[in-house]
């Protein structure tokens, strides 16, 4: 429920110019959360919410590029996220193709190739990983496999001269994580981490008008990503396969929204996580874990991820001068963006639904776009190997009981994604 003393209200028509001509004209649908019985204000100052420029490219799609010059990518790993959106998000995108599949399961791999095209030749597992090497088709190899295996296969893949897009923790440890940063500068090829809400367009919405002090000076963040993980034989319940619970497959969202919407990093972190010992999901890791980050400008973020929770995935960015929210926010379909600020002296809240674009064909083509014009992926190995630092002192703290300092980091960051390409 809003507040009394906040009045929602729906977008009025010269928001919705601005929207427009800020590029979100066909997408951004005002929704009326209600008024509490005052009249339309007759001017309502909701700034562009984007750069006119930018946001006019991104509306225009670019043109998609024929079959034949798109980026191959190799998919390894045919499991859930694999087959139920990436592989489907190869449809979406502009730049991208799958052009090979890495799998333990070759009848499941045979299907799922002639569901898209790929020749039985282009079917490899992973004792017949490195003959990708042959395969000049194959630019990309996308790791989507268990959390304990991205370093080997990323490291694997380096070697034969292939750039890597990997799923997301980046690793088990930092160690890892930065051998992977080494073998992949070696070897002269890109790295990605697939955060795909880097690319997404509200997250991104949220980026430029906190860079542009729309929303004054970030004070607080709260975020929450939960869910209710039922098996308990599954890989992400078993400590040396996921390398944690909560915190490293979904509190990592948390972490690195806090990072990114505010170009902010955390100086120490406070956290402690629950086991729940009777319950025999969580012999291995947390069921749950809170955890508290502080940044230089006196910004903190609170956050808490549980897989012991009916789902919910949200963040609220509560600035001096205004709040966003995303509830939910790390969901692939449905996202929901709502600002609070004062118009006109009230406080007023505002819902925009911004165009739904699929977050992983985004993904794929600026990883593709990297890889065409030579540049480095927005969401590099820097960017894996710091929430990979973030996380061990979370977990470090959680276990001392104290307060864990973090070293300020090199820029994690390459260049601001541009889809156009
Ligand atoms: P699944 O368990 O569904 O799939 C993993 C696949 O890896 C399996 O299907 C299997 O494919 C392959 N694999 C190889 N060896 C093993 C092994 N020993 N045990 C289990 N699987 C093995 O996992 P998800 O698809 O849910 O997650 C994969 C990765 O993607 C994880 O790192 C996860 O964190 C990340 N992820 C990211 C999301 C995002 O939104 N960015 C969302 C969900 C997951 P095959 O049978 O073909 O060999």
């Amino acid at each position: 429920m809003i507040p009394r003393d906040h009045r929602s209200r729906p977008i009025g028509r010269r928001d919705f110019l601005q929207l427009a001509a800020a590029g979100l004209a066909a997408s951004a649908v005002p929704k009326a959360l209600g008024s509490f019985g005052q009249a339309e204000p007759n001017r309502v100052d909701l700034p562009p919410l984007h750069d006119t420029k930018v946001e006019a490219k991104e509306r225009t799609p670019g043109p998609s590029l024929a079959p034949s010059e798109r980026v191959g990518f190799a998919v390894v790993g045919l499991g859930h996220l694999a087959l139920g959106q990436v592989l489907p998000a190869f449809g979406n995108s502009k730049y991208a193709r799958p052009v090979a599949l890495v799998s333990g399961h070759r009848s499941k791999a045979l299907k799922v190739a002639a569901q898209y095209g790929i020749g039985e030749k282009a079917i490899y597992d992973y004792s017949t990983f490195e003959r990708m090497v042959d395969n000049p088709e194959i630019k990309v190899v996308y790791v989507i496999l268990p959390n304990s295996m991205h370093a080997e296969y990323t490291i694997r893949a380096a070697r034969i001269g292939k750039h890597v897009l990997c799923e997301k923790p980046m690793a088990v440890s930092v160690g890892e994580a930065e051998r992977m940063i080494e073998a992949c500068g070696a070897a002269r090829v890109k790295l990605m981490l697939g955060y795909r809400s880097q690319y997404e367009p509200m997250d991104r919405a949220i980026v430029r008008m906190v860079g542009e002090g729309k929303l004054g000076r970030p004070l607080h963040f709260v975020s929450s990503n939960s869910q209710d993980e039922g098996d308990p034989g599954q890989w992400r319940l078993n400590r040396a396969m996921a390398g944690g619970g909560p915190l490293v497959d979904v509190g990592i969202y948390c972490i690195n929204a806090a990072r990114f919407l505010t170009g902010e990093e955390p100086t120490d972190v406070v956290a402690q996580t629950q086991q729940l010992p009777n319950d025999p999901r969580f012999r291995e890791v947390e069921s749950a874990v809170e955890f508290l980050l502080r940044f230089p400008s006196g910004f903190s973020a609170a956050c808490n991820a549980s897989y012991d929770c009916h789902r919910s995935q949200f963040f609220r960015l509560e600035c001096s001068d205004g709040w966003a929210e995303m509830n939910p926010a790390f969901a692939y379909h449905g996202l929901s963006l709502r600002l609070g600020r004062p118009v006109d002296g009230v406080d007023t809240v505002t819902e925009v639904d911004v165009e739904a674009k699929d977050q992983f064909a985004l993904e794929l083509d600026h990883m593709s776009s990297c890889v065409l014009k030579d540049r480095l992926p927005h969401t590099g190995g820097a960017e894996g190997l710091q929430d990979m630092k973030i996380i061990a002192a979370t977990y470090e703290s959680a276990r001392s009981g104290q307060r864990v300092p973090l070293a300020a980091p090199a820029p994690t960051r390459g260049p601001e994604p541009d889809l156009e390409g």
